[in-house]
């Protein structure tokens, strides 16, 4: 029995978008792009909270081969990171491909037919020859598992559901959470709400954020010169990687970069904040890039106004009116805004069930073995499956190197097997095992393995206590992998 489709991509976000775009540069038309929500551009259609913002230089934080030469500041905000997405799906005409509301609920690997099975939890299954998942890291939000929460009587907000109709000002709100979310919207809140409480489990590392409009000379010649913008993306780039690199991944060779960093940080919330006990409670007892540090101007201020006042206590309780914190203490409030993240492990390794050759399947897998996928997109036992967001997978600071990676590994990959006149490939046991072997020893030397993590609760590290989210190898490394690996690394049929 023939496939429905040549590919089936699951999401339709920027990875799933690069995905749909290598696709077709191989000569695959029939394409079905499945998005669960409304409208593409995944986190950047999800998210619509106040002060939302890429924290990544615009010029880095797009496709290289589509420059956006109208980004309004160095950190766009996120309207104009929705705006770009669109652009894409209509100049590379992805659109036709796309079907939104579709929630996948499985894919199971069809022997006899070769082929996958997709199915979805309204109407028929489809069957794609070849099955590409980029449902994201940060696509299942988390919603916080605090007694009494269900109680609540006023306005509860996920920061990934914002209610654009529901007006702040005035009232007395709580924020449970100070993540990179939290950082860009509790000074958006603080400058409305009468009363604002902020619940801080951990605190966060908190850097500068040199922001500021590009001006209309500079995007001009963006446009004129395409040049000029790439020069300003590969500073970009290159300033980035050497953060990673030196801060995080090569914190044995490199200690003194990971203490730059803090010190830092150290220096901005000194600045900042003058009462020494405030500067004390909003200093993270973590070593620096055990977790995404975040950028911002205004963090710190927010939390030195009267009407903002910081809650170290843990929450007891959620009831009808209030919160209550381990110490007895009680504050009544109108809404509960919960910037609490995502749920990435549990519910996202892999987003939905896919099962393999022999029925192994993956999520079992990954939990009963370790979390591992051959150059962060394959898996053996997987035919014709690529895994965008895997374990390994993201490299670099900003996710478009990692989308541009894979588009490369693709490319090799799907032009070899043409070459051979074969329509089935699968990565073989002992190549992902032996990437295993070089990451794992790689991460020997980050942050992660010689750092104190274990006070930060980072979402880098995985159920059984490994920071295997990031690819702990430089981007250049992980470009010429994807663009070089043996073929021998794959089985063709
Ligand atoms: P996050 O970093 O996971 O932060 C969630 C926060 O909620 C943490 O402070 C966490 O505390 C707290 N929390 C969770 N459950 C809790 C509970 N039961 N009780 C008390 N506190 C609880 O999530 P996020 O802020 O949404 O950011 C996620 C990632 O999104 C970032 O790391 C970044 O990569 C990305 N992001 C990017 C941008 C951007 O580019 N502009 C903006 C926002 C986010 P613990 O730390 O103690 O768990």
């Amino acid at each position: 029995m023939n496939a429905q489709y040549d590919a089936v991509v699951v999401g339709a976000g920027f990875g799933g978008m690069g995905a749909a775009i290598q696709l077709n540069r191989l000569g695959y038309d029939n394409l079905l792009i499945l998005e669960r929500e409304s409208d593409l551009g995944g986190t950047w259609h999800v998210n619509r909270y106040p002060g939302l913002a890429v924290d990544i230089p615009s010029a880095t934080y797009s496709y290289s081969f589509e420059p956006n030469p109208h980004w309004s500041r160095l950190f766009a905000p996120g309207a104009e990171l929705k705006r770009y997405a669109e652009h894409v799906a209509d100049k590379y005409r992805l659109r036709r491909y796309m079907r939104f509301g579709s929630v996948v609920t499985g894919a199971v690997w069809d022997e006899a037919n070769a082929h996958w099975t997709v199915s979805l939890a309204e109407g028929g299954p489809v069957t794609a020859k070849y099955l590409l998942t980029a449902t994201g890291f940060l696509s299942q939000p988390k919603k916080p598992d605090i007694a009494g929460i269900d109680t609540f009587g006023g306005k509860v907000i996920h920061t990934t559901a914002w209610d654009d109709e529901y007006d702040l000002a005035g009232k007395r709100v709580a924020v449970i959470g100070t993540g990179a979310t939290a950082v860009q919207l509790i000074p958006e809140i603080a400058k409305i709400a009468r009363e604002l409480t902020v619940y801080q489990r951990t605190p966060i590392w908190v850097s500068p954020k040199l922001d500021f409009p590009v001006p209309k000379a500079v995007r001009r010649a963006f446009a004129a010169v395409p040049f000029t913008q790439r020069a300003a993306r590969l500073t970009g780039t290159a300033l980035l990687e050497l953060m990673m690199v030196s801060g995080v991944l090569h914190y044995r060779q490199l200690p003194m970069a990971n203490r730059l960093g803090k010190l830092w940080c150290q220096a901005h919330l000194r600045r900042q904040v003058r009462d020494p006990r405030l500067r004390a409670e909003l200093t993270p007892r973590y070593s620096f890039g055990c977790k995404r540090p975040t950028f911002s101007n205004e963090y710190y201020p927010a939390f030195t106004k009267d009407h903002v006042h910081l809650e170290t206590t843990s929450i007891a309780k959620i009831d009808e009116t209030g919160i209550e914190t381990a110490d007895g203490g009680r504050r009544e409030i109108d809404v509960l805004v919960l910037a609490t993240g995502f749920d990435l492990w549990e519910a996202n390794f892999p987003a939905i069930e896919i099962i393999g050759r022999d029925g192994r399947n993956l999520g079992k897998w990954w939990r009963k073995n370790r979390f591992q996928a051959y150059e962060g997109v394959a898996i053996p036992k997987f035919p014709n499956f690529i895994s965008l967001n895997s374990p390994y997978s993201y490299s670099g600071l900003s996710y478009f190197t990692t989308i541009e990676t894979q588009m490369r590994h693709m490319d090799r990959l799907f032009g070899a097997m043409r070459r051979r006149g074969a329509t089935e490939f699968e990565v073989t046991r002992e190549a992902n095992d032996a990437f295993l072997d070089r990451m794992t020893e790689r991460l020997g030397d980050s942050i992660f393995t010689l750092g104190n993590c274990a006070p930060a609760n980072s979402y880098y590290f995985n159920p059984h206590g490994e920071a295997t989210l990031l690819r702990p190898s430089s981007t250049l490394n992980a470009i010429k992998e994807a663009g070089s690996f043996p073929l021998e690394d794959y089985t063709f049929a």
